[in-house]
């Protein structure tokens, strides 16, 4: 990259890489709190990459190390957008969710996860035994379940467009196929050059990387910033395969959790068509294309809690991707939001690694970037 100007470079107060539900959410809080704010997105849409790939769930915040930004988040930013939707007519539903199990082991673990949930402040989980789970989902079988009343769906694109609203009632704006190559660590803020048809270098006094897979790529693109502050990047897949017909359930079905994701569960959309997914595959490039053959493998987990799945009816849906900053078999990490706090250099956040529940913590976690920004 050729060395930046400042003489050259447009003075913005806050810049935001990338449109995703969580870039929005930054710059929207940011928006609100009366700075100027210019979102520059590489591709030409908002919600083109994860969060227009993923579960749709409002997550109630049960599984997260107690304490962790993941389980904090995710509490706080559920509530919101809860209040949010309602404000705003954003499609959702408090459709709630079962997390079955099926012999002494797994009961045992449900028991493990409803003290987890408790100690994430999450105190709603009612467990269920065999009858009562038959009451409410004829169809599911499983031993014992706990049932979340405060997990729920929403239409993920509505919620993205109201926050773009929201950011240009507030005099921000948003700028397509406007990728940022690069830049550079500067006096008066960070320096950016920015690509596609209107080549042009800002000086951002504040700039938010969520550019979600580009994040690492991107902070490691910063000439000046310390690499150190900078994880490593994997890609782990998920693919999703759709169930014609009607749902077999009125509520999400989850099994108890798997290493590197939530195990085969069956989410249902605001239309009441039912998916399964997301699987777990470790790839080495984004690829988004789902393997129709991988549909086996679904059969097995999903008749452990319906026996009554026909055989040859999943067909391949959409897969995401999970940005993951720690390799398979290691524990997830929690989000990253790397602040001035955290690596030295005034008005830079990066945020790292926001996987699920990123989407049900987008609202808090716009609130909190821009708290650490707050001059
Ligand atoms: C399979 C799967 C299922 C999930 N299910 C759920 C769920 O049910 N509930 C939940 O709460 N969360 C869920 N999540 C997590 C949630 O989808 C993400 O946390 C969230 O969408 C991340 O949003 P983002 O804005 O950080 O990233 P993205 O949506 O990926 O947005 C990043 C944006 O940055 C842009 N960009 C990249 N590089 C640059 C650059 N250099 N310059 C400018 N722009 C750039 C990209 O084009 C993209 O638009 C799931 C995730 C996956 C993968």
């Amino acid at each position: 990259m050729p060395a930046l100007s400042i003489d050259e470079a447009v003075p913005v107060d806050c810049v935001v890489a990338g449109a995703g539900v969580v870039g929005l959410a930054v710059a929207r809080a940011l928006a609100l709190a009366g700075r100027e704010v210019l979102v520059l997105e590489a591709t030409g849409l908002i919600g083109s990459e994860t969060s227009a790939r993923n579960s749709e769930v409002i997550h109630a915040g049960i599984y997260y190390p107690p304490g962790s930004l993941k389980a904090r988040l995710c509490v706080a930013g559920r509530e919101a957008l809860y209040a949010y939707c309602a404000e705003r007519r954003i499609g959702h539903k408090r459709c709630g969710k079962l997390i079955v199990a099926h012999g002494d082991a797994e009961i045992a673990r449900l028991d493990a996860i409803r003290a987890r949930a408790q100690a994430c402040g999450v105190d709603d989980l009612e467990p269920l035994d065999r009858a009562a789970l038959r009451d409410m989902e004829p169809a599911l079988k499983a031993e014992a379940a706990l049932l979340s009343p405060s997990t729920g769906i929403i239409d993920s694109h509505g919620l993205m467009l109201a926050l773009q609203g929201d950011i240009e009632d507030h005099g921000g704006s948003v700028a397509f196929n406007a990728p940022i190559l690069g830049g550079s660590l500067a006096t008066d803020g960070i320096l950016l050059e920015v690509g596609g048809a209107e080549p042009m270098t800002l000086l951002a006094a504040s700039f938010v990387n969520s550019a979600g897979h580009g994040a690492v790529a991107l902070a490691r693109a910063l000439e000046g910033f310390d690499p150190r502050h900078v994880p490593p990047a994997y890609l782990c897949k998920g693919s999703y395969y759709s169930l014609p017909g009607r749902a077999p359930f009125a509520r999400l079905v989850y099994p108890v959790p798997e290493a590197a994701g939530l195990g085969v569960h069956l989410t249902l959309d605001l239309g009441g068509q039912a998916r399964f997914g997301p699987d777990t595959e470790w790839i080495e490039t984004i690829d988004y294309n789902v393997d129709p053959a991988r549909a086996e493998r679904f059969y097995e987990a999903i008749r452990r809690y319906w026996p009554a799945l026909p055989d040859g009816v999943l067909a391949p849906a959409y897969a995401g991707i999970r940005p993951k900053i720690t390799p398979p078999g290691a524990a997830a990490a929690d989000f990253r939001i790397d602040s001035p706090a955290e690596h030295g250099v005034p008005g830079l956040v990066n945020l790292f690694g926001i996987e699920s529940p990123g989407l049900t913590a987008s609202l808090a976690i716009g609130d909190l970037v821009a708290e650490k920004l707050r001059r």
